[in-house]
């Protein structure tokens, strides 16, 4: 067995295993986990230093997620998908899910009505999605995803990514992975040198917090980066968490500093079961204020909702625009100043002031 084998072996799967360590109700928990399942990996496990701290919470079993709150599918991913795990909502993208397998099974999860059955993909289903890639020539880009596509085998992973890399009208793949963050161990030489052959090949990381940044995942993601894979992260916005405009500077900084572009802050999904999770949207936007200017742009994700029943990601944004007409355009700063620029290229050019003057 690999060393990320055996952290996953020795990690918690069983309510028994984890009321031996912490104080919890298991019958409470116990229709929980029937729903969805639990997994916290050894190396994950070991990142939680108190019962309700910020890793704890992305994993630990909770009582409120037997709630309808949501929905089951809240992207409507199965609506538009043309074969089984594939979905197309874009003009020139799909997802590919390929595994129900995860590092870790994170309670807020948007894919909880499949992820961790084993029985949601099959070669078959596998097979018939690349099928469907090669016929629909529409499509340029794949988000190869799950599931976390990084817990599969090397060998079955690149049995997949060399029959997409085949394909002509194929140009991007895109894996999506919580892997880096949360099982670092399973960013091994082999699997760098097996992913380094599939280029243009992207990786979209999932961090939440900045506790998830240690030397293991700083390693993870140098490795990755070395192989010429270019990183960006996406968190979801979450109570308790990251809600938190400290915390989540914090988090991109030292995303920054591991080689990984902060690309997508998500708003919580309004998946079934995952309410307690859910945080307004004016925290999200006082987030990115607090991140816009002071911190480098490059720092600062997109904030977006991804649209419920699969209208796709929409970004939003803190209002900068206060005014605009055929002369000028006020602007909001992130300090909260005011500016005008001309609106057109022919108008008068403003006088140099800020908001003390306008
Ligand atoms: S790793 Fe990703 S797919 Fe798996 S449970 Fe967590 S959020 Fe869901």
């Amino acid at each position: 067995m690999e060393p990320w084998q055996q952290l996953l072996a020795g990690g918690v799967n069983r309510l028994e295993e984890l009321a031996s360590r912490f104080s919890l109700d298991i019958a409470k928990l116990r229709p929980v986990v029937e729903q969805f399942p639990l997994r916290i990996n050894a190396y994950y496990l070991g990142l939680i230093q108190e019962p309700g701290d910020p890793i704890w919470l992305q994993v630990i079993p909770d009582e409120r997620e037997l709630e309808h709150d949501g929905y089951e599918d809240p992207l409507n991913e199965e609506g538009d998908s043309p074969v089984v795990n594939l979905t197309k909502r874009y003009p020139d993208r799909t997802l590919f899910y390929v595994t129900s397998q995860c590092p870790i099974f994170c309670r807020f999860c948007t894919r909880k009505r499949k992820v961790g059955d084993a029985g949601s993909v099959s070669a078959e289903t596998i097979k018939a999605g690349i099928e469907q890639i090669k016929k629909d020539k529409t499509i340029r880009d794949i988000v190869i995803s799950g599931g976390d596509p990084l817990m599969m085998q090397d060998e079955q992973l690149e049995w997949i990514l060399s029959e997409l890399r085949a394909i002509p009208h194929v140009e991007i793949l895109r894996i999506g992975s919580r892997v880096p963050a949360v099982l670092p161990q399973r960013i091994t030489p082999k699997l760098c040198g097996i992913l380094k052959k599939y280029h243009p090949l992207y990786i979209n990381v999932h961090f939440n917090h900045p506790r998830e940044i240690t030397p293991e995942s700083t390693l993870a993601c140098g490795m990755l980066a070395d192989a010429g894979i270019p990183l960006g992260n996406q968190s979801v916005l979450l109570k308790g968490i990251n809600d938190d405009p400290d915390v989540m500077k914090e988090l991109v900084q030292k995303l920054l500093k591991i080689r990984v572009r902060p690309y997508y802050i998500y708003q919580a999904d309004l998946t079934d079961g995952t309410g307690y999770f859910r945080t307004s949207l004016q925290k999200g936007l006082e987030i990115i204020q607090s991140l816009r200017g002071h911190t480098s742009g490059l720092a600062v994700p997109h904030y977006v909702i991804d649209a419920p029943g699969g209208g796709g990601k929409i970004p939003v944004f803190p209002q900068t625009i206060i005014s605009m007409d055929d002369e000028k355009i006020v602007l909001r700063n992130y300090e909260g100043k005011l500016f005008e620029y001309p609106s057109s290229s022919g108008a008068a050019i403003p006088e140099q002031k800020s908001c003390a003057n306008l």
